[in-house]
């Protein structure tokens, strides 16, 4: 009867894929084709690397309203 669902804070970055890289350096805007620089791979800006990010719940326990 009791469905154990487990609850997972995180989840891996949407932008780099879990990867914690990307090949687009971050001073890139998106829909910018081409870029001048070197290096293949930086350090993605929304996980700063860490590869997960806290996960938005659609049911978040803070929205309390008293009646
Ligand atoms: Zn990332």
């Amino acid at each position: 009867m009791a469905e154990e669902v487990q609850y997972v804070p995180y989840q891996k970055c949407p932008k780099c894929n879990g990867q914690g890289s990307v090949s687009i350096p971050p001073h890139v805007a998106g829909d910018v084709g081409q870029w001048t620089s070197s290096a293949t791979q930086y350090v993605c800006d929304v996980c700063n690397g860490s590869k997960i990010i806290p996960m938005c719940t659609a049911n978040n326990p803070v929205i309390a309203v008293d009646a």
